[in-house]
């Protein structure tokens, strides 16, 4: 029995009950949320860093659309529907500086279970309604999401 993959399998499922919950929670206040004072924030391991030139700010880059990974759609979607922002995050340590100085009444969050359950511990301090989206494929390099399902969340409206 292999007792490591096992834990992480319990604690996985207990971040996903717990976030299920919270999206579920948050979802009609969220639908009424207009565009621009929503915000997205997506982990910089889901860029193809052989072909990407987002703009580097720093604690994060800004996606220029290059159509080298699925942030390409979900930037021209955000920027379609009018969302305030859509950074590609460094790390996390930054966004509670970003929250601070742009102000936004709702973000959409994407990432693993885990780091997701600790963002939502952030947001709730900062009052946000969030919608939390799991990588379908997770870890430090090349991750993915279910893109449609992605796409129905930053479009979400009453
Ligand atoms: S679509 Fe954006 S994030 Fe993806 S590789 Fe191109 S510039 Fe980088």
């Amino acid at each position: 029995m292999n007792i490591c993959r096992n834990f992480k399998k319990i604690n996985k499922n207990t971040y996903k009950k717990f976030i299920d919950k919270r999206n579920l929670s948050m979802n009609y206040k969220f639908k009424n949320i207009q565009f621009a004072d929503r915000m997205i924030f997506i982990p910089h391991c889901m860029r193809n860093a052989k072909v990407c030139k987002a703009i580097d700010k720093g604690a994060f880059y800004i996606c220029v659309q290059c159509k080298g990974c699925k942030i390409s759609d979900i930037t021209t979607l955000a920027k379609k529907l009018g969302y305030k922002e859509t950074y590609i995050m460094k790390g996390g340590r930054a966004i509670e500086n970003i929250l601070k100085t742009q102000k936004p009444k709702a973000i959409i969050g994407i990432a693993c279970y885990f780091e997701g359950a600790q963002a939502i511990k952030m947001t709730d301090k900062a009052k946000l309604l969030t919608q939390f989206i799991p990588l379908t494929k997770d870890g430090c390099a090349d991750t993915d999401i279910d893109l449609e399902e992605t796409k129905k969340i930053i479009a979400l409206e009453k």
